[in-house]
């Protein structure tokens, strides 16, 4: 109870210090095309015959309530009913391995948390995470260029990838503006 207030404030004080009142674009980004997105990973259930479970659910609008990578055990505490027990680690993981392997989410390996996907690319897709160190923001992108060249890499080595993400560390524009 007391760990889930204290989240609750750090996030405000991210909110309302590292952008001087003014809303943080990555927070932006997600209130408004979260729902666009939850609506997408329904039709693609469906259509692929999978159940998108009420666990794997609150996992995923969870993820797209926070612009910042969340980490499993922080998302087990926001999506524990209030004053109820909380989700078994196990349970989490497994909604959040399923949420990854369908491509709704991307786990950021740097920061061992993660982060719903706005975006709706393809499994192969090779995608450039830029990671804010002030504000935590995540914006991902992804370039032909790129894939190219890290599949001439992989080629190279004999190697056969399974996930296939850069993971770039930073300022991000709107922190770079407020601190000059
Ligand atoms: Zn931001
Ligand atoms: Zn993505
Ligand atoms: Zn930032």
């Amino acid at each position: 109870m007391t760990k889930m207030q204290s989240d609750a404030h750090m996030h405000d004080d991210h909110v309302h210090h590292t952008h001087d009142g003014q809303a943080c674009r990555h927070a932006e980004d997600h209130r408004r095309h979260a729902a666009d997105a939850l609506a997408r990973a329904e039709r693609i259930c469906r259509e692929r015959g999978l159940r998108l479970t009420p666990i794997r659910r609150q996992a995923l609008e969870a993820l797209h309530a926070d612009h910042r990578p969340v980490g499993a055990y922080d998302l087990a505490d926001r999506i524990s009913p209030a004053g109820g027990r909380r989700l078994a680690p196990i349970s989490i993981y497994r909604a959040l391995d399923f949420l990854v392997e369908q491509g709704f989410v991307h786990r950021l390996s740097s920061k061992n948390a993660y982060i719903a996907c706005l975006h709706g690319h393809g499994a192969n897709e090779v995608v450039a995470f830029l990671i804010c160190e002030a504000c935590g923001g995540v914006d991902e992108d992804s370039s032909p260029a790129m894939k190219k060249a890290v599949a001439a890499i992989a080629e190279n080595r004999q190697f056969s990838p399974s996930h296939q993400m850069v993971e770039i560390v930073g300022l991000c524009e709107h922190c770079r503006n407020a601190g000059s």
